[in-house]
C-alpha cells in the first residue's frame, strides 16, 4: 500500500484522486454522503487552493474568499448529482445543469509554454478560473464518449464515483486498496466466523 492509499485508510479528510478525470476527483471532497454529518474535505478556503495543487490544476496557492468557497461546493454538488444521475439513469436536473453551464461559461486560466519550451505555466491563474476549468472537464465527460463509463464505488458505504476505463469495464471499487480489501476483509472475517 503506497503512502497515498495508507493516508486515505487513516484519514476521513485526505482528498482522494481515484475518479480518472479532474471533475469526478471534485466531487469526492464531499465525502460518506449518506453519513450525518458527511465529510466536507474543504472547509475552509485554504483547503480548496490545496486541493487545486493537489489535483495538478495550479503549481501555486490561489486566493479563495469565502463565497467562492460557497460557489466552489455549488459547482462540486451540481457535478455530483448530474454524474449520479448519468450512473443510476436517474432524471436530468436542470437546476444542475444551469449551475455547472455558468462556471463552463467563464474563462479557464491562460497557459504559457516556458522559456525552454518544455513546461506549461498557469498565466495568473485565479479560484474562479481553476472552477472554470473543473465545469468544463465536467461537460467534455458528461457529453463525451465515456460518459457510460462513470460509475459508482460498489462499497454501501463509500459514495465516491469514478471512471472505468478497464478494458473488460469491470472495475467495482473506487479503490481496490481501500474499499477492494476492506471487502476482502469483510468476506475473510465472514468465513472464519462460520
Ligand atoms: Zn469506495
Amino acid at each position: 500500500m503506497n503512502r497515498y492509499h495508507r493516508a486515505v485508510f487513516q484519514d476521513e479528510a485526505a482528498f482522494r484522486f481515484v475518479g480518472g478525470r479532474v471533475s469526478v476527483d471534485f466531487t469526492a471532497t464531499h465525502g460518506l454522503r449518506w453519513r450525518d454529518p458527511s465529510v466536507e474535505r474543504i472547509p475552509a478556503p485554504a483547503d480548496l487552493a490545496r486541493w487545486f495543487i493537489e489535483a495538478g490544476l495550479a503549481d501555486i496557492t490561489v486566493p479563495v474568499s469565502a463565497s467562492t468557497l460557497r460557489s466552489a461546493r455549488d459547482l462540486r454538488e451540481a457535478l455530483y448529482r448530474l454524474m449520479r444521475g448519468r450512473v443510476f439513469q436517474e432524471p436530468l436536473d436542470r437546476r444542475a445543469i444551469d449551475v455547472v453551464n455558468r462556471w463552463a461559461a467563464k474563462a479557464p486560466p491562460a497557459v504559457r509554454l516556458t522559456a525552454d519550451g518544455l513546461a506549461k505555466r498557469l498565466v495568473e491563474p485565479t479560484a474562479g478560473g481553476l472552477l472554470a476549468s473543473v465545469a468544463r472537464d465536467g461537460v467534455d465527460l458528461l457529453a463525451g464518449p465515456h460518459a457510460n463509463r462513470l460509475r459508482k464505488c460498489s462499497s454501501d458505504t463509500c459514495t465516491l464515483l469514478y471512471l472505468d476505463t478497464s478494458r473488460a469495464s469491470s472495475r467495482r471499487w473506487c479503490s481496490m486498496e481501500v474499499c477492494g480489501s476492506r471487502d476482502k476483509m469483510a468476506r475473510y472475517r465472514q468465513r472464519a466466523a462460520v
